[in-house]
Parts: structure tokens; C-alpha cells; sequence
């Protein structure tokens, strides 16, 4: 049994002052309160300078991409970095496990209790089924040429069932409106309309939206001409999803980084359950450019937060990613990101039963963030994560 207690406990919710949270020795929530309760049991409770959290939900990483560390020139554009990942995709197998592995350990001492992670084969099995971390795995699909749409759609059932005899959650998933045929498109979002959940690249950079609005640039030229087929059907790649998505899908929209406010409004009418998935880092990375996040604020959007890969950040820290929205985006307020970095990251997963948010039953971890500006509720340049459960 542990009491702990910190200036404020984030229930997944709200701040409580002075909040205690009760865990029995496996870890599970069995009771909450604040110190000024005649029921808590104050000389056994454990102080902490700070706020504690549940444990962060990563809504969007690929650990496969680990090996991929520091080698991309940053703020190269979209093509320039699809170009190099795929020129790094055959490296050593053994440097690639090796390599997640540590980002698996790394995520771990960050405080994320669970990961949402792209693969594109079977190599991360191993590393998850011995995690610490909860793992949904997105078996992605890819590929214009729509002769080989078949061909690629049973590859990806093989890894799938790989994951899921490993006992791991699995399901599939198109990478991005503007990599795969038209048929392979649809088909790969009937197999996640079937598993009720996608995670699907969307609006991510320039590159994109001048490709479906225009049909020429960077992109155009780089994969050329077997997208002519569907480009002539979207002048948004957004549309391109909502054509074949269904009402109740979890539909986790990666980015989002040039979304407007019509696209938000078009999305609602198409689906009910979707989640908009920021990972910043990786945009300033990639493009050096973030979404409108007080838009999705003002809109109420339900929002969760991402690392991306190694391949396009510096580290896998969601304490990161905190900074850079409650530095760029001031307005959001503290308890709003913890929200979208805790309990909104577990229910897009379909992980809200167990993690997430301090409640009785659930198993969510517990973190201290520490360094905190309590004038202000915001986060400071020292602000860091421990994992105390
Ligand atoms: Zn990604």
C-alpha cells in the first residue's frame, strides 16, 4: 500500500489540491482524497514537491524508426524526410531491435505507461511482448501501385496475426492518404472500420496539401505518376479518409498540422469518435511549423499527444511535447495538456478501463512532475517526470 500526495494531484481530469492518491501493492487505485481528510492516514502518506499524474498515453510513435536517431537534417520538408526513411529501412535488423529497446526503456523512464506504435513488420514483437508499456501496434500499409494491393494487404494480416499470437492488441492501418492505391486504401481502412480503431497520418505538411490541391510539387514529382488515379478524386487528403471512414472508428488523425477549422467540422459529420493526435516536436522537426492548437482548443476538440519516432525528434519524452504547446500555445492551460496527455491518449486507444486517470480500480501508474510554476499552473524550462508507481 502507498499514500501519495503532492500541491496537486491531476485526477486525468482536474487538479485536486493537496490530492492523495491510495495504491494497493499492485498498483491498482483503491481510494482518493485530498489532506484534508480525517480519513487519510497522514503519517503514512508520502509528500512530493509537485503535481502528480496518472501515467502518459504516447497516442503515436513508430519504435521501429529508433535506429533512424539523428541522422535527417531538420526542417527538410516532408519529402526530403519520407526519401530518407525509406533509405534507412533496410539497415542491420539486429541495430534496429537493439535500438528499440532503448527507446522502449526511455519511454519508460519518461513516465509513458502505453504506446500507440506504427509497424510496418513484425521486428518490435519481441520488444513489447517484454515491455513494461501497454503497446496497441498499427500494422501499416503502403503502397501506390494498385497492382500490388492484394499482395500487400495479406503481408499486413501476416504481421498482424504474428502480433496478436504474441498476445500483443494489434489492428491495421493506411499510413497517410497521399502512400497507398485507392484499393489498398480501402482496404486497409475496412480492416481498422472492422477492429474499430485507425491511426492515420493526416494534413501533415506542405508537401501534402499542395500535392491534393494542385496535383504537382515536391511530392508528385518524388512518387510520381501512379497517384494521378486518386488524386483526381480529393483536393483534400483528409476527404480521402472521411470517404470510407466509419460513424464509431476510433479515428486517430496523426498531425494535423495544416487542419482548418471546415475540415473539423466536416470530420464530425463523419465520424463521431475521432481523436486529434499532436506531436510537435516532430513538426518542428520536419517543417518547423505546429497546428492551430488554440482552434482545436476553442473547438473542444478531443486531442491527445504524441512523441513521433526518433527519426524525427530528439528524444521520446512527452514532457517535451508539454513544453512545446504550453510554451507555443499559453492559452491551452496546464490542465487541459495533462488531460490530453493522460486520460484522452487512453480512451483513443481504447485503454480507458485500465489506464489514464486516478480512479478506483484502474491501474493508470503514477507520475511526479516536478518543477512546476504553481503561480502560474504553468510548466518551466526545468519542469521534468518521475515515475513514483
Ligand atoms: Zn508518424
Amino acid at each position: 500500500m502507498r499514500l501519495i500526495s503532492g500541491h496537486y494531484v491531476f485526477t486525468g481530469r482536474e487538479f485536486v489540491r493537496n490530492g492523495v492518491v491510495e495504491f494497493d501493492n499492485a498498483g491498482k487505485v483503491v481510494s482518493i482524497g485530498s489532506l484534508g481528510d480525517s480519513v487519510i492516514e497522514k503519517e503514512r502518506t508520502e509528500f512530493f514537491n509537485g503535481i502528480i499524474s496518472p501515467g502518459f498515453i504516447n497516442a503515436h510513435c513508430h519504435s521501429e524508426l529508433s535506429h533512424i536517431k539523428g541522422v535527417i537534417p531538420q526542417h527538410s520538408g516532408m519529402t526530403e524526410f519520407c526519401k530518407s526513411v525509406i533509405s534507412y529501412r533496410n539497415s542491420d535488423v539486429n541495430e534496429q531491435v537493439l535500438a528499440m529497446y532503448e527507446a522502449d526503456k526511455q519511454m519508460e523512464n519518461e513516465g509513458i505507461v502505453a504506446v500507440g506504435d506504427i509497424s510496418n513488420n513484425d521486428l518490435s514483437v519481441k520488444m513489447k511482448k517484454d515491455s513494461r508499456l501497454i503497446y496497441h501496434t498499427f500494422v501499416e500499409t503502403l503502397n501506390l501501385n494498385p497492382n500490388l494491393a492484394d499482395e500487400n494487404i495479406a503481408k499486413a494480416r501476416t504481421v498482424k496475426q504474428n502480433f496478436a499470437n504474441a498476445g500483443l492488441r494489434v489492428s491495421i492501418t493506411p499510413h497517410a492518404p497521399y502512400s497507398l492505391s485507392e484499393r489498398l486504401f480501402e482496404m486497409s481502412v475496412a480492416e481498422g472500420n472492422d477492429s474499430g480503431i485507425l491511426s492515420i497520418h493526416n494534413e501533415e505538411s506542405f508537401d501534402e496539401m499542395e500535392l491534393f490541391a494542385k496535383k504537382q510539387g515536391k511530392m508528385r514529382d518524388f512518387f510520381g505518376n501512379e497517384m494521378d488515379d486518386f488524386l483526381s478524386c480529393y483536393d483534400n487528403p483528409l476527404h480521402r479518409i472521411l470517404k470510407y471512414i466509419a460513424l464509431e472508428t476510433n479515428l486517430l488523425l496523426i498531425h494535423n498540422t495544416h487542419t482548418n477549422e471546415q475540415d473539423f467540422r466536416q470530420t464530425l459529420t463523419r465520424n463521431r469518435k475521432t481523436t486529434w493526435v499532436f506531436c510537435p516536436a516532430s513538426n518542428l522537426y520536419i517543417e518547423n511549423n505546429l497546428p492551430d492548437v488554440n482552434l482545436f482548443s476553442k473547438l473542444n476538440a478531443h486531442v491527445a499527444i504524441g512523441t513521433d519516432s526518433l527519426s524525427s525528434n530528439t528524444n521520446l519524452s512527452m514532457m517535451q511535447e508539454l513544453k512545446i504547446l504550453d510554451s507555443t500555445f499559453p492559452a491551452t492551460g496546464l490542465q487541459t495538456l495533462l488531460r490530453w496527455a493522460t486520460l484522452n491518449g487512453a480512451e483513443a486507444l481504447n485503454l480507458d478501463s485500465e489506464l489514464g486517470s486516478f480512479e478506483l480500480g484502474k491501474r493508470p501508474g503514477a507520475l511526479l512532475l516536478s518543477d512546476i510554476d504553481f503561480k502560474n499552473m504553468r510548466l518551466t524550462t526545468n519542469s521534468k517526470t518521475t515515475r513514483l508507481v
